[in-house]
């Protein structure tokens, strides 16, 4: 393994397709063994699984969120797809959702060692080397990102600042002031420390940081969002992403910046049409579905992320052979904002609202459902002055969302610091009772 250059683990980053394909194969064969030798949930779910190429894995049922966690309500707590033996059980990690029981998975020690590699990989793929001061504000404790980033750190050599999400901001600009040179946060968060250095009249080429990545929700790759980001804090801003059923890290940029490389040798990823359950040609919208290849303990068969992406199988400017979901996560599933026959998502309103220079970060999509219906009769877009009121930005800022959104919602810019700041994941779409 060679760790001086540009990749973490070259053998396995510019491995070509064929070779790509052939591990995945072998890697998926194993784990369906095993899920069907050891779990009833999957023995049950794919009784015609034993022979399967990645090309009929694509008809196999999904797994969505809901199934998993009326497993683990029946079979409490770990639900009967737990498979690895439970003396090598180490962590467990629920699902952060905000509606519903979490789902528990829980990592192995091998997991714990596979994941603490991708994200080593992942680290370095943006850069970070021995020597780097690495001020994690990921949140510890339950959530996958801020053990996987601490641990990775180690393997790396670098040097951990564990502040995580729940200190003062104060503290986290204490350490960057201290010499910090690489930043982990969701990007709500980093938008807010951008906005406390600018207020206490920080020069931000005066830090020591360098680098910055974003996970946990989408809006690094949202190319207004990154601008923000990138010169609030003086520094380059990459996305991250992964979710509790599958993991953390598991895919990030890498220097060119074009897009999420999924680390393909341990998660399996589909991008399918929601519609007909079939996957969609290659740099088609469709919804991620991923299947784990090396997890041992809680491994997922065709798990139904609900995130919408483009996936491109052509090489990059890197070298890196790996898969990328081209400009990130496009949209959730449950995000979707069908308004007046339009269709968006938050993220739109997002690109539009950060490229106003005269607007603070921030903002929110209310919408109101009809009475007793499920049709959104109002939706309004909150937005927040950065400092006072500017006289024609209303006018503008309406024209900018009709020609993005292709509907004109109603709208509300609140005075500076009205809307609520977060560390850890940002709400950006709120349900009004209806009138
Ligand atoms: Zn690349």
């Amino acid at each position: 393994v060679t760790r001086a250059g540009e990749y973490w683990d070259e053998r396995v980053e510019v491995m070509s397709r064929d070779e790509v394909e052939t591990m995945q194969l072998e890697r998926l064969q194993s784990q369906l063994r095993r899920c069907l030798a050891d779990s009833p949930f999957y023995r049950e779910r794919l009784p015609d699984a034993r022979d399967v190429t990645l090309e009929t894995l694509t008809e196999l049922p999904v797994i969505t969120k809901d199934e998993l966690r009326e497993e683990q309500a029946t079979h409490p707590p770990f639900g009967r797809f737990a498979v690895a033996s439970r003396d090598s059980w180490r962590e467990v990690h629920p699902s952060t959702g905000t509606t519903g029981a979490p789902v528990n998975t829980i990592w192995s020690r091998n997991d714990v060692a596979s994941i603490t590699d991708m994200t080593a990989r992942t680290m370095w793929q943006v850069g970070v080397r021995p020597g780097d001061v690495v001020q994690n504000a990921f949140a510890y404790g339950l959530w996958v990102a801020g053990l996987s980033v601490h641990y990775a750190s180690a393997a790396i050599g670098a040097l951990v600042v564990p502040l995580g999400a729940s200190v003062p901001t104060q503290k986290q600009l204490h350490y960057l002031h201290a010499g910090s040179t690489v930043l982990f946060s969701t990007p709500s968060y980093a938008l807010h420390i951008a906005e406390e250095l600018a207020r206490e009249g920080t020069e931000v080429s005066e830090l020591a940081l360098r680098v910055g990545c974003f996970g946990g929700e989408a809006g690094a790759e949202n190319p207004s969002t990154r601008g923000v980001i990138e010169t609030g804090l003086g520094i380059d801003a990459y996305d991250y992403y992964g979710l509790a059923e599958i993991g953390p890290t598991f895919a990030s940029e890498c220097s060119a910046k074009s897009g999420l490389h999924i680390a393909e040798d341990h998660v399996l990823v589909e991008c399918i049409d929601p519609s007909t359950l079939r996957p969609v040609a290659e740099g088609e919208l469709g919804v991620l579905v991923l299947t784990h290849l090396t997890r041992e303990a809680t491994p997922m068969i065709r798990y139904w992320t609900n995130d919408y992406a483009r996936l491109i199988r052509a090489g990059c400017e890197c070298g890196r052979t790996h898969m990328r979901a081209a400009g990130g996560i496009l949209g959730r599933h449950d995000d979707l904002v069908v308004f007046k026959g339009a269709k968006f998502y938050p993220s739109q309103v997002e690109r539009v609202v950060r490229s106003f220079a005269e607007l603070s970060p921030e903002f929110v999509v209310e919408i109101e459902r009809e009475r007793g219906g499920s049709r959104i009769a109002r939706c309004t877009v909150v937005a927040e002055w950065r400092d006072g009121p500017v006289s024609d930005l209303n006018e503008r800022l309406a024209a900018e969302l009709r020609a993005e959104l292709g509907v004109t919602p109603g709208l509300r810019v609140e005075p500076a610091g009205t809307l609520g700041r977060t560390s850890f994941k940002a709400i950006r779409l709120v349900e009004r009772a209806s009138a």
